[in-house]
């Protein structure tokens, strides 16, 4: 009980400055529900993260969208943990399925690259999710409980992680899962937390899900008993992102 409601907003690989700009301003200027309520966490290109978080009104956070998984060094290309953790950046998502799958990154790596962030201060928002031909196959749990058991083999604290949910099926399909679909995994990946760190993880652990949500489809989601919240991509860069994020009320 008392889990704050979470809205992510993935802004992936999106944008130039003009447009990062009209985005902070459409939010900076919109009613949006209280910090008391819901955390707001939007996700820039690494580019632009210091600009947003500067201009971004108080309460919505800022997150990278990736991060190295140990220390920085000789890996051109790669931003790492403690260079965000110097700019005061809060969060970063890690393990997206876009990663997953663009870039082979395996379940350890995830778990691997999830523990170190953590251990640098950062706090997490962590994703999993299977691919339609795993749902067709029945493998939907198993698939996600892979994932998770690589992060938990690595982290000994839930404190600072989100779990995000999200099918591959509905991530820039258009296709979001039902409100029952996605209460099901919630559930069951609930119940995976407490068979397998423990009670208190299981009941304060946010469980968001994340796959083609919009301002239409968010009220009937999060009104699912497991489902704490969004992690959005298109729609994050649109206005209706308002309603999204309000969807907390
Ligand atoms: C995402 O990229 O995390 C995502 C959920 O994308 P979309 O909302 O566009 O499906």
């Amino acid at each position: 009980m008392g889990r704050k409601f979470f809205v992510g907003g993935n802004w992936k690989c999106n944008g130039t400055e003009d447009q990062v700009k009209k985005i902070v301003d459409t939010l900076n200027g919109a009613e949006i529900a209280s910090p008391d309520v819901v955390d707001v966490v939007v996700s820039p290109p690494f580019v632009f993260l210091t600009s947003a978080k500067s201009s971004l009104r108080p309460e919505i956070q800022v997150a990278a969208q990736n991060c190295w998984v140990k220390k920085g060094g000789a890996f051109t290309g790669e931003v790492s943990a403690e260079m965000l953790a110097s700019l005061n950046i809060p969060w970063v998502i890690l393990g997206h399925s876009e990663r997953r799958a663009l870039l082979n990154e395996s379940n350890e790596f995830v778990g691997e690259k999830v523990a170190y962030a953590l251990s640098q201060g950062l706090k997490v928002i962590a994703c999993v999710g299977e691919t339609l031909e795993q749902r067709e196959a029945g493998h939907t749990m198993t698939v996600v409980a892979e994932q998770t058991k690589a992060i938990e083999d690595k982290v000994s604290n839930w404190t600072d992680v989100v779990l995000a949910y999200e099918p591959v099926w509905a991530i820039g399909t258009g296709k979001v899962a039902t409100p029952a679909q996605a209460q099901e995994v919630h559930k069951e990946l609930r119940e995976w937390l407490a068979k397998n760190v423990s009670a208190e993880v299981a009941e304060t652990t946010r469980i968001i899900y994340g796959g083609s949500v919009t301002g239409a489809s968010c009220n009937e989601l999060a009104a699912q008993p497991d489902v704490d919240g969004f992690l959005v991509g298109g729609a994050s860069l649109k206005p209706e992102f308002v309603n999204i994020i309000n969807a907390a009320t």
